[in-house]
């Protein structure tokens, strides 16, 4: 018995972009902040991730 095959369009799932291994994609980073000359740690702040510079996506690929 044969069997048709079906005529299939290329259904693969949209390959995601790469995300930035230090922010992971989110496209920030949470940083330590510390002040004075002893650099003690105030607590932490999100800032703009500096590998993708806010994009999340690795800048490697
Ligand atoms: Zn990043």
């Amino acid at each position: 018995m044969a069997r048709k095959a079906t005529a299939r369009t290329a259904t693969k799932p949209p390959s995601e972009p790469p995300a930035c291994p230090s922010c992971k994609g989110s496209g920030q980073v949470a940083r330590t902040v510390r002040v004075g000359r002893r650099q003690r740690v105030v607590g932490q702040q999100e800032g703009l991730c500096l590998t993708c510079l806010g994009s999340g996506l690795d800048p490697n690929t």
